[in-house]
């Protein structure tokens, strides 16, 4: 069955101040880098488009089709803790929504698309490099699961972008199931525009939380709809926390009302254990470290409340010592939602608040041994059908065998067969994820010479997260020291 592509634009619904017409800027010489077929044809993009003169056209910018209507949009956000009451789209074009075969709405953006309204005196651009990582960070991220914006199409600029040195540039087609951030609601709050505001909480309900709309009461309906932003975001951090994810720019701008995974700027993977590892460049001092997501989200999410807050004690006075009494029991949720992922890392599926130090153990173990953190947790499922031991992965004399005596211990109490656990494992520890080392290498090879082999084989092997293969290949190991990247760069 062929579906009919049908584009809408229901943003536009929206108050006038929350966007502003723009077109992108054409570029010199637009060529292919990636085209992310599958997902073109979950949203039905018609073929027309696809891999030809005006797929180019459409994803470069250069000319666009009669069904887009261009705008950037308006946002607010905390960066880095600082507020800024006017961001918005500064690089970017949302050209419309699709439908995908489910009939959810899905927008689609131009990313590095030249200036905007919103630019601040940016270029509007993106060098190249950022575009391969987010298009293979993101991939990865819906392949195995995790909410996440996707990437459809990758093209080269043929100009260049000046940074700390001049870079080729690139466009990267994003499509989001939307982009509304928390630094949208903020954005009418700070314009004390509350019945803007009402109007963004009702269209985040009717796009996201439908199951909302059924509430009749005002004041419940945005308490509802906050206590649900709080649920998909727990899940997401958590499940960051569980694969050794750190987003690296958390800013209130960059978390989506959704819970999907959005803005891949300087975002990486931790490959040695390190609980308070940062990446980043621009974070010096470490506010978005790994171990500080929780807090982070925690603090988001506060600032969300303070946007539905007017909505709320509009209505019911007694809602908003409910909405603070939602923001309290975050910590307890993430604690939960962590142990639960976490508990299933190491084979328990009806994990205990008591499992906790045992958890820890293991990290600090990690930590202390200099233990990679996807190779230590897969390798703990070999350890259980002794084919091998991640033991051999510590750099010293850490203790292991220690550990692993409770945790057979407690999995021998667990009153499930040991098989069992070995399934949970086996379904959570993956393998293999996007290194630094090798997003590095794929970036080095498409600067030097054009040279895309390096990023279209990491995709390819991306795509297979589990790898089942008996021999470990070299898309499954960590950095050698002169290999290790210690700082990205967005
Ligand atoms: P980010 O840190 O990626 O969330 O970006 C923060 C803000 O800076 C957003 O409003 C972006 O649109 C804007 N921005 C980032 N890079 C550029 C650029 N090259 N030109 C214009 N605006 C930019
Ligand atoms: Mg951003
Ligand atoms: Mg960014």
């Amino acid at each position: 069955m062929t579906m009919a592509f049908k584009t809408t634009h229901s943003y536009l619904q929206l108050p006038e101040s929350s966007f502003q017409a723009c077109q992108p800027t054409p570029v010199a010489d637009a060529q292919w880098i990636a085209f992310n077929q599958p997902l073109a044809t979950s949203l039905a993009l018609p073929e027309t488009y696809w891999l030809s003169a005006e797929g180019l056209s459409l994803f470069s910018g250069n000319q666009l089709p009669d069904w887009a209507t261009p705008v950037a949009q308006a946002y607010a956000g905390h960066q880095f803790g600082h507020f800024v009451p006017q961001l918005g789209d500064g690089r970017a074009l949302l050209l419309a929504e699709f439908s995908d075969e489910a009939g959810q709405r899905f927008d689609v953006q131009l990313k590095g698309s030249g200036p905007t309204p919103y630019s601040r005196g940016g270029d509007g651009r993106s060098p190249l490099g950022p575009v391969l990582r987010e298009y293979l960070l993101s991939e990865y991220m819906a392949r195995i699961g995790v909410p996440t914006t996707r990437a459809l199409a990758a093209v080269a600029t043929g100009e260049s972008v000046q940074r700390e040195t001049a870079e080729p540039g690139a466009i990267l087609t994003r499509v989001a199931s939307s982009h509304l951030r928390v630094g949208s609601f903020q954005f009418l709050l700070a314009k004390g525009d509350i019945d803007g505001l009402e109007r963004l909480s009702e269209f985040t309900v009717q796009r996201h939380y439908p199951q909302l709309k059924q509430i009749d009461d005002d004041g419940q309906r945005y308490l509802a709809l906050l206590d649900a932003v709080i649920e998909k975001q727990v899940q997401l951090v958590t499940h960051w926390m569980s694969i050794g994810f750190i987003h690296g720019v958390m800013n209130t701008d960059n978390t989506s009302l959704s819970g999907e995974t959005i803005d891949y700027g300087p975002c990486a993977f931790i490959d040695e254990y390190r609980a308070n590892q940062v990446f980043s460049f621009i974070d010096k001092r470490g506010r978005y470290a790994y171990n500080q997501q929780p807090a982070i989200l925690h603090w988001n999410m506060a600032r969300l409340a303070e946007c539905l807050l007017p909505l709320i004690d509009n209505h019911k006075e007694t809602a908003v010592q409910l909405a603070t009494d939602l923001i309290n029991a975050i910590p307890q949720r993430i604690s939960a939602a962590w142990l639960e992922r976490m508990g299933a890392k190491i084979g328990l599926n009806a994990v205990r608040a008591e499992d906790k130090p045992l958890i820890e153990r293991l990290l600090q173990s990690f930590e202390q041994g200099q233990v990679d953190f996807t190779l230590g947790f897969y390798q703990l499922a070999d350890e259980l059908n002794k084919q091998t031991t991640p033991a051999a992965l510590y750099a010293d004399c850490t203790d292991f065998s220690g550990w692993r005596d409770d945790w057979q211990q407690r999995l021998s109490h667990s009153g499930q067969p040991l098989s069992e656990a070995e399934r949970t494992m086996r379904a959570c520890n993956v393998r293999r994820i996007p290194r630094n080392h090798q997003i590095q290498a794929v970036i080095e090879a498409a600067y030097t010479d054009g040279d895309l082999r390096p990023f279209n084989a990491l995709h390819a092997a991306l795509q297979d997260p589990f790898a089942t293969a008996p021999e470990f290949d070299p898309f499954d190991q960590p950095p050698a020291a002169p290999q290790r990247v210690t700082n990205t760069f967005c």
